[in-house]
C-alpha cells in the first residue's frame, strides 16, 4: 500500500494492493511487463499523456482525508483528448453527457472544460471520461516501454558467450604477473571500476563492452 499526495489536493490517495485474478466478479489483469504499483504516480487527469497506463481511480468521497484506490480491472494505455475531438458516435458515456447538455444548452460550451476522454469507446467498452482535475494513478508511458523492453530481453534464448579479460602487468615472473592479475580481478568486486571486456558469441561476432559507459 502506498499513500500518495498531489500538490493542491488536501486528501491522501491510498493506493491499496492491486487485486489479483478473480475478485468481486471481475477478472483483474496483471500489470504488464512485471510492472507493479510501485511504478505508478499520481497525476490529475488533464496531465495524463498518450500511452500512460491508467491503473487506478480514487473514490470520490474522502474518509478521514483518505481516498481509496478504485483499481482498473484492465489497465489501459490512455489516448487522452477533448470530448469534442472524440471519434465516438454515441456510447453509453457520451449519451449521458449529451443528455446532460441537452437539458441546458448553456452546458454545451462547458463540456470540454468539465470532462475529458481518456480513451474512445471500442469493442471492450464505452469511452472513458474523466474530470480534468480528478487524480488518477498512472504508470508513465516511458516506464511501461522500458519494462516491455526488459521483458523482451528476458525472452532472448540463452546462448554461449566467450568472455575475455586482458590486462598488462609489469612483473619479474609469470607467477608474479598471474598474482597481480588475480589481485586486480578481486579488486573489481570491491572498489575498482569494472574492466572493459571482450565478448565473442558462437558465430564469432565480437563486442567490446565497457560497463561504465
Ligand atoms: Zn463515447
Ligand atoms: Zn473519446
Amino acid at each position: 500500500m502506498r499513500r500518495l499526495t498531489l500538490p493542491g489536493y488536501p486528501d491522501t490517495f491510498v493506493l491499496t494492493e492491486r487485486p489479483t485474478g478473480h475478485h468481486d466478479d471481475d477478472d483483474y489483469e496483471p500489470l504488464p511487463g512485471g510492472l507493479t504499483l510501485d511504478d505508478a504516480v499520481l497525476v490529475a487527469s488533464r496531465e495524463v499523456q498518450p500511452g500512460d497506463l491508467i491503473v487506478a481511480y480514487f473514490s470520490g468521497r474522502a474518509e478521514n482525508g483518505r481516498r481509496l484506490a478504485d483499481h482498473v480491472v484492465g489497465p489501459f494505455p490512455a489516448a487522452p483528448h477533448t470530448l469534442r475531438d472524440c471519434p465516438c458516435k454515441g456510447c453509453k458515456e457520451c449519451t449521458e453527457v449529451r443528455t446532460w447538455t441537452l437539458a441546458d444548452p448553456a452546458r454545451v460550451a462547458d463540456v470540454s472544460s468539465r470532462y475529458l476522454c481518456l480513451l474512445p469507446a471500442d469493442d471492450d467498452g464505452p469511452c472513458v471520461h474523466a474530470y480534468p482535475n480528478e487524480p488518477v494513478a498512472v504508470i508513465h508511458a516511458a516506464t511501461v516501454a522500458a519494462a516491455a523492453e526488459e521483458d523482451q530481453a528476458d525472452e532472448q534464448p540463452l546462448r554461449k558467450y566467450h568472455v575475455v579479460w586482458a590486462a598488462d602487468f609489469e612483473a619479474s615472473s609469470p607467477e608474479e604477473a598471474a598474482q597481480l592479475a588475480y589481485e586486480q580481478l578481486k579488486s573489481y568486486a570491491t572498489d575498482a571500476l569494472p574492466p572493459v571486456l571482450e565478448i565473442r558469441d558462437t558465430d564469432g561476432q565480437t563486442v567490446v563492452l565497457d560497463l561504465m559507459a
